[in-house]
């Protein structure tokens, strides 16, 4: 590529500080050396096919002149630099960040007697300033200015791609110029098309938006109706995640520019700084609370907060530099926040947790979208819809993987909500749960329900006499012998303190006076000599009277375990037709007619 100064030929220049646009060449031109593609035929105009027009690649039919002072003028392009121009490869075309203005020239050739209109379309909407020039008969230079920081009317079409209409002359060459500047990289893509091919593009594409965005708006909907429902944390942080990027995503796919903020063009441009800085740091805070690593890793938790205090000082400070200046070591930024949050997902899931998974998995479809992608943009693979767009899906699918996290989250929630923290059994809410559906169950199916009721005898003076501490480990030795005898469809709870329950649906008395006696003489061996400790059991089935509900099942088994008790402890009994209720509507007539 030649570079030129206002008076004089410069030679090519080092490229030193474009180190991402220059390895891109370097790789794209290692790889046109193996297929063995050498020079370029120079372009001569390129005639227009007969309809439909549709050039994919009009690279190949471009020529380009880098102008590095940034002032020449269509005049002196097209004069004094004439034959400076050199034909355009893809790799010679995708520029990066630059300082320099470059030229594209290229000529169409219409050989029907008829004017002809076709389409040159610029598909990499990110460029601050895009001007067309064509020759009118006079030979005078018609200028057309748009670009990304200009309001959204200053295109020839309403869309988000810069296209631009030409009408080549019947049996003419029509020669056409555009000129590029901007602040972020330059990829000169340009494709030239029909009217009938570019409408069919363009709804092809539009179609593909709907269900991409659709699927972006359908996690954001959930994730924030989920939030305000549980006011959880972790939900929030997903949500505010999922905008920061989809918005980034439509402002990258040059949508913003077009539906979002048409007559802004200065906060279009502001805005993918903005939101770039906040997806890096939602994600970070979605990562530290969905792995919990204040918890499990306080200490890689503080560099993830770390990381999070450079996204935030980096966006205060972004008013004070260039675009430029700021969104490369932006880029680098993101790369190390996206390998940390990797590196703490495997500390997690290593150390067990559930939703690690989805989010290792999440954060690594990200990662190898974005890398065919980079792959793509410096010549290694193809350019085809799948690399192109690689990365983009590959976010999508970690979006929908985070979301799978967070469900799996909210099962833990659930699961640790249910259960007691010092057996790891069933707590309280479980069998509050459970009873009714399983005596629900027992009568529409006319199946057996038993529920037994195990209590610790003379637990306080245990305590008092042992501490605290070895009180806790005799209520383990229950729940063990607990673990140890019921299998699932049997549940087993501990209903509060030392008192626990099992819930044995499909089982009969018998059945449930074998579990109970295993159960006694269990926890009895449980502990030796002085530490020993002893349970009684009390149990109810509905084969044992008329139970209209499960709270009058509970009160039988709750009955019998106070008889259990009476009669001396360590042992179990069976209900035996009264209540608790019972029991005190006895009692009251008793004390009635001792009165
Ligand atoms: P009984 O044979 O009649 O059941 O006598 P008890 O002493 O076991 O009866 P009570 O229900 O009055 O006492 C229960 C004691 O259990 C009171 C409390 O100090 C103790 N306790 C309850 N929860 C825990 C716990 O989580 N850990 C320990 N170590 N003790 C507990
Ligand atoms: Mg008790
Ligand atoms: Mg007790």
């Amino acid at each position: 590529m030649s570079s030129l100064g206002s008076s004089e030929r410069i030679e090519p220049e080092p490229c030193g500080h474009r180190v991402a646009a220059s390895f891109a060449r370097g790789i794209a031109s290692v790889c046109l050396a193996l297929l063995n593609v050498t020079a370029w035929a120079a372009p001569t105009a390129f005639e227009l096919p007969p309809e439909p027009v549709d050039v994919r690649s009009f690279i190949e039919h471009v020529e380009l002149l880098e102008d590095n002072t940034g002032e020449l003028s269509i005049e002196d392009v097209s004069q004094r630099f004439d034959s400076s121009f050199e034909p355009a490869t893809p790799a010679t075309a995708n520029v990066g960040f630059t300082d320099s203005v470059y030229w594209v020239r290229f000529k169409l050739a219409n050989a029907n007697e008829t004017p002809r209109k076709v389409f040159v379309r610029q598909t990499y909407p990110l460029i601050d300033s895009l001007d067309l020039y064509e020759q009118t008969p006079d030979g005078a230079w018609r200028q057309t200015s748009t670009g990304d920081r200009q309001p959204f009317a200053s295109r020839p079409v309403a869309h988000r791609d810069f296209l631009f209409p030409l009408i080549v002359p019947p049996q003419a060459e029509g020669i056409y110029y555009l000129r590029y500047r901007s602040q972020g990289p330059i990829d000169i893509s340009l494709t030239l098309s029909s009217a009938e091919q570019v409408i069919g593009a363009i709804s092809e594409e539009q179609v593909a938006f709907g269900i991409y965005f659709g699927c972006v708006l359908m996690l954001l909907v959930w994730s924030g109706l989920v939030f305000i429902a549980v006011r959880d944390k972790a939900f929030f942080a997903y949500f505010a995640y999922v905008a920061a990027f989809g918005l980034y995503m439509l402002v990258n796919n040059g949508l913003a520019f077009q539906f979002l903020w048409p007559a802004s063009p200065r906060w279009a441009n502001t805005s993918l700084l903005v939101l770039l800085h906040l997806a890096g740091f939602t994600a970070l805070q979605f990562s530290r609370v969905i792995l919990r690593s204040s918890d499990y890793t306080p200490k890689l938790d503080r560099i993830a907060q770390g990381l999070q205090l450079v996204f935030v000082i980096s966006l205060l400070i972004s008013p004070l530099f260039s675009y430029a200046a700021i969104v490369v070591p932006l880029t680098g930024l993101i790369m190390v926040a996206v390998l940390y949050m990797l590196f703490l997902g495997t500390v997690s899931m290593i150390s067990g947790s559930r939703p690690a998974r989805f989010y290792l998995l999440a954060w690594g479809s990200f990662l190898a979208g974005s890398i065919v992608f980079l792959l793509k943009n410096f010549g290694v693979v193809p350019h085809t819809f799948l690399s192109q767009n690689g990365w983009q899906l590959g976010a999508l699918v970690e979006m929908i993987l985070l979301s799978m996290s967070l469900s799996s989250r909210m099962n833990e929630l659930k699961h640790q909500s249910r259960t007691d923290s010092l057996t790891l059994l069933g707590n309280r809410r479980l069998f509050d749960d459970k009873l009714p559906t399983e005596f629900a169950l027992a009568r529409h199916l006319h199946r057996p329900l038993s529920l037994l009721m195990l209590d610790i005898d003379h637990f306080k003076a245990y305590n008092d006499r042992h501490g605290h501490a070895q009180g806790d480990e005799a209520i383990k030795v229950v729940a063990n012998a607990l673990r140890r005898h019921t299998r699932k469809p049997f549940t087993a709870c501990r209903y509060g303190g030392e008192e626990f329950t099992v819930i044995l649906p499909g089982a009969d008395a018998s059945a449930a006076e074998n579990l109970a006696e295993r159960l006694r003489t269990t926890v009895q061996e449980g502990l030796s000599g002085d530490l020993a400790i002893t349970i009684s059991v009390g149990y109810a089935s509905l084969s044992q009277g008329r139970f209209d509900s499960e709270d009058q099942l509970f009160e039988g088994a709750d009955f019998a375990l106070y008889s259990a008790k009476q009669q001396g402890r360590n042992r179990v009994v069976a209900f035996s037709g009264r209540r608790s209720e019972d029991v005190k509507v006895a009692d009251a007539a008793a004390s009635a007619v001792d009165g």
